[in-house]
């Protein structure tokens, strides 16, 4: 095992869920002061070289000014929502260039929110392991992106018993010549503990992976979001009342972990799980179902987020946007109770299937290579309703 590194670890100021606002929408267009669009992950305007950073207590990406007089850390947001507000970039930006997230200039914190769960990360020394933990962590900051918007608690271990941790670990199957004593790392979670392997980031080491087995679809926001719904069933069903409509759906989770996890790799999926499941993988044990299902539920809410936000329409349809009902405070107009799912599931299926034929216009496989059974659906909808189910953050 490598040597964990200093940076990012034990974080000893509480990870602030109170601050965050809802995100209203229009929050996935990002736009620079001079009018250019930006993207999540830029750190500058390629058009007037401005500084852009993320904001996560707004949910807004935004360029800065330099602060008069202050120091040349503080910066000046220019979002008119900012007001102007001092901000700093996250420490592992000035480090390593790995994260565009911003701290406020008030908060002693030195890492932001999405770094500051970092337990452990890889040995900087070497240049491609860089590269590669960048990957993983712009993964996890859109994962708590799309978790902030759905008004999702996130909190780190150093808050409390039930609080998330990341360990970013180097793994073997990467260059084994190279550094001998990398120990093989398996992606999984325990106890609010998240572990991803930097195979998962090497985008040749993924594919053989995907292609070995089997799998339509295999990327590393998709292995970020299933660890995430592992936590979440720690934290939102584990000894509570959803367990027992979990149960009912998902199956009893009580059946013995590792001896399903063996089945399933020794003789693969029932011939019939794409009844009942969103992927070969879900059929393993009702926990991983349950993590896949998680994982659908992200790419649809943030797909269709995205698309909304856009204003696009396929088939002459507007696309609605998932989180609109989740927040009254947001007088949108909009009458769906927010633990109806149907609407969701009818714009993500004409929405799916327009990516999919885009895709195919340019010779790339699926975005979206799977079918959705009566009973997957279901489960998508348990879930929907356990999210909209939280309090709103800030109460
Ligand atoms: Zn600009
Ligand atoms: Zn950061
Ligand atoms: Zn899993």
């Amino acid at each position: 095992m490598e040597k964990p590194d200093a940076a990012g670890r034990g974080s000893t100021f509480p990870v602030q869920t109170r601050a965050i606002v809802r995100y209203g929408p229009g929050m996935r267009n990002f736009t620079c002061a001079c009018g250019s669009t930006v993207y999540f992950e830029n750190t500058s305007c390629l058009n007037c070289g401005r500084p852009l950073g993320f904001v996560p207590e707004a949910g807004l990406l935004t360029s800065f000014d330099d602060a008069p007089g202050a120091l040349e850390s503080e910066k000046l947001a220019l979002h008119p929502r900012l007001n102007r507000q001092s901000y700093r970039y996250c420490r592992n930006h000035t480090e390593s260039d790995t994260c565009n997230w911003m701290v406020p200039s008030e908060q002693p914190a030195d890492y932001c929110l999405s770094c500051r769960l970092n337990e452990t990360i890889p040995n900087l020394d070497d240049p491609r392991r860089v590269q590669l933990w960048y990957e993983v962590e712009k993964a996890k900051r859109r994962t708590i992106f799309t978790l902030l918007a759905l008004g999702l608690p996130i909190s780190s271990k150093a808050d409390g018993p039930k609080g998330l941790s990341f360990k970013i670990l180097s793994d073997r199957r990467l260059d084994a010549d190279v550094h001998a004593t990398d120990e093989r790392a398996s992606t999984g979670h325990l106890n609010g503990t998240i572990t991803i392997s930097l195979a998962e980031a090497d985008s040749s080491l993924r594919e053989e992976m995907r292609e070995r087995l089997n799998e339509g679809y295999r990327t590393l926001l998709g292995h970020v979001r299933h660890e995430m719904g592992h936590y979440y069933w720690f934290l939102l069903i584990d000894g509570r009342s959803a367990l027992t409509d979990f149960r009912s759906l998902f199956g009893d989770e009580r059946s013995n972990y590792a001896d399903s996890l063996e089945a399933h790799y020794e003789s693969g999926p029932p011939a019939d799980w794409q009844r009942r499941h969103v992927s070969a993988y879900a059929s393993s044990h009702p926990w991983e179902d349950f993590a896949e299902t998680w994982a659908h539920y992200m790419h649809i809410i943030d797909t269709l987020e995205t698309a909304s936000d856009s204003d696009l329409r396929f088939q002459g349809k507007a696309l609605g946007r998932p989180t609109h009902d989740f927040d009254p405070e947001l007088d949108l107009g909009i009458s769906n109770p927010p633990t109806d799912f149907s609407w969701v599931l009818d714009d993500w299926f004409t929405l799916s299937q327009g990516m999919n034929l885009l895709n195919r216009s340019m010779g790339l496989g699926d975005a979206y290579p799977f079918a959705l059974s009566a009973t997957a659906q279901l489960k998508l909808g348990f879930i929907h309703r356990l999210v909209a189910a939280q309090p709103p953050l800030g109460h």
